[in-house]
């Protein structure tokens, strides 16, 4: 018999990617989300509209001793939704209950295996004022000093899965991702991260114009792209390790840099304009050591590639608009 795994937030970028790569696989798949993919079809096998907020909904979901259940759905958007301040109740408030009652639901269903997407955002903002020396390493997470509720929330949610981990002998797995990107995902409705954004803005510009750059664009970051993701995900969940692990790529890059990449992609020369807006931290970049030693496992494709398909697709949109 074919898996059962059931996926909350399949509706997402990283949730609608992970129902496509559990399709190809064979497994039988039950979708979640209070929307379907805005961008695509769903290929799961049943797709449920509802809010995890609600414990009935959660307990009605899991129906069933699902193989796996990966847990994605979350309140979140880049740093012009995190960083603002002004979405932190409901940042923290609905991610926090979807935490709650899916791991509630899971437990009473006798669910072993499930896997919590955790996020980069929880390190502590002391470990991050150096652009070109961020440390990310997993034992760096305490004393805890995340700077956003969203990673205050992710923080306490991680904890919460490793306590039923302890408890109740739930086969938890966490990963701690660190900006992942790709094609049909939010590009331009205010949720959008850097490499979107800033595809889009490049898509968007005629000849002459500028490009706007929040900060002075020297922040560092790194990306991972889509598929790359999925693979360190999937090697996780059907390990014997539960983590927490960061999933990320440790190419790390200026904000002017990736503005200069997509730019070459584009093949377009634009004057990059510094305005204020919301940063996070000055640095951040995967460090890799843990997953290469637990899992064998490193991200294998240069930022450049995973840009270039994610500006062909938002290019698309940008001319079909
Ligand atoms: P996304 O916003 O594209 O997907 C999250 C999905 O959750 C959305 O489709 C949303 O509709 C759904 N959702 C939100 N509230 C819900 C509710 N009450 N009931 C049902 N569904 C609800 O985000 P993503 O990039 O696909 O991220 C998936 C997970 O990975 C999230 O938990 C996110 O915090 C985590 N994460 C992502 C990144 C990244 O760079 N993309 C980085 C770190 C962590």
């Amino acid at each position: 018999m074919s898996k059962q795994v059931l996926v909350t937030g399949a509706g997402g970028l990283i949730g609608s990617h992970l129902v496509r790569k559990l399709k190809e696989d064979g497994c039988w798949v039950r979708g979640v989300d209070l929307k379907y993919p805005e961008f695509w079809e769903t290929m799961a096998d049943d797709f449920v509209i509802g809010d995890l907020r609600d414990q009935g909904l959660c307990k009605q979901i899991v129906d069933r001793r699902f193989d796996e259940v990966y847990q994605l759905a979350a309140d979140m958007g880049g740093a012009g939704f995190v960083f603002t301040g002004e979405h932190d109740a409901d940042i923290m408030h609905n991610s926090a209950l979807i935490n709650l009652n899916i791991l509630e639901a899971c437990w009473r269903r006798n669910v072993r295996r499930i896997f919590y997407s955790s996020s980069a955002c929880m390190y502590p903002e002391y470990n991050q004022m150096d652009p070109d020396n961020p440390n990310c390493a997993e034992d760096s997470a305490y004393p805890a000093q995340p700077d956003s509720e969203y990673g205050w929330e992710k923080l306490f949610s991680e904890r919460m899965y490793l306590a039923f981990h302890r408890n109740y002998n739930m086969d938890v797995r966490v990963a701690r991702y660190h900006n992942i990107f790709g094609p049909y995902g939010s590009w331009k409705d205010g949720r959008e991260k850097a490499p979107a954004a800033m595809c889009r803005k490049v898509a968007m510009a005629k000849d002459g114009d500028e490009i706007e750059i929040w900060g002075d664009g020297e922040q560092t970051r790194s990306f991972l792209y889509i598929d790359e993701c999925l693979e360190g995900t999937l090697l996780l969940t059907r390990s014997d390790w539960t983590g927490p692990v960061n999933i990320g790529s440790d190419e790390m890059v200026s904000i002017n840099q990736l503005a200069d990449m997509v730019m070459e992609i584009a093949g377009r020369k634009l004057t990059k304009k510094h305005v204020e807006g919301p940063l996070g931290v000055r640095g951040r970049n995967s460090d890799n050591t843990l997953i290469e030693q637990k899992l064998g496992w490193r991200p294998s494709q240069p930022l450049l590639k995973g840009l270039e398909k994610t500006y062909e697709w938002i290019e698309k949109q940008v001319r079909a608009q």
